[in-house]
């Protein structure tokens, strides 16, 4: 059966996207660290990410590049941070999250309460600012 973000990618289940190609589909984490949070996923369903045969999980990480250039166009922040965790999701996911200090990608702190206005606009601006 088709797990959660499977359904993301078929759109079974609506989502934030910030950009996809034929292999990779990018989308706002819902419960984010800060506005930008984004999560990078193969559209294959595979759960472990170091399980992404080696030439894909390379693509993968040249596919979540173009997308933290745009969310550091959109985002004030010194980096955009990586995280890999999959503890939630067996769907295996790069957390892009824009970072000022380390305590902004400690993923024990509250997360923020967008509006989905505020989540429209940012998938707005930041896909605006992503070429693939
Ligand atoms: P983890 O598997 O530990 O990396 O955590 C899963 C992440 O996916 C969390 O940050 C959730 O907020 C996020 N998440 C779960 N469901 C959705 C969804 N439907 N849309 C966007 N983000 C989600």
């Amino acid at each position: 059966m088709a797990g959660i973000f499977s359904k993301i990618v078929t759109g079974e289940i609506p989502s934030y996207k910030i950009a996809e190609n034929d292999k990779f589909f990018a989308f706002l984490d819902i419960n984010p660290l800060a506005e930008g949070h984004t999560l990078v996923i193969p559209k294959q369903e595979i759960d472990y990410i170091f399980d992404i045969p080696a030439d894909q999980l390379g693509e993968m990480m040249q596919f979540a590049q173009k997308i933290a250039k745009g969310i550091e166009k959109v985002v004030p922040c010194k980096k955009i941070g990586v995280a890999v965790l999959g503890l939630e999701v067996p769907h295996a996911h790069i957390h892009l999250v824009p970072i000022n200090s380390v305590y902004d990608i400690d993923f024990k702190r509250e997360k923020l309460k967008l509006s989905e206005e505020r989540f429209r606009e940012l998938v707005l601006l930041i896909s605006n600012h992503i070429t693939l």
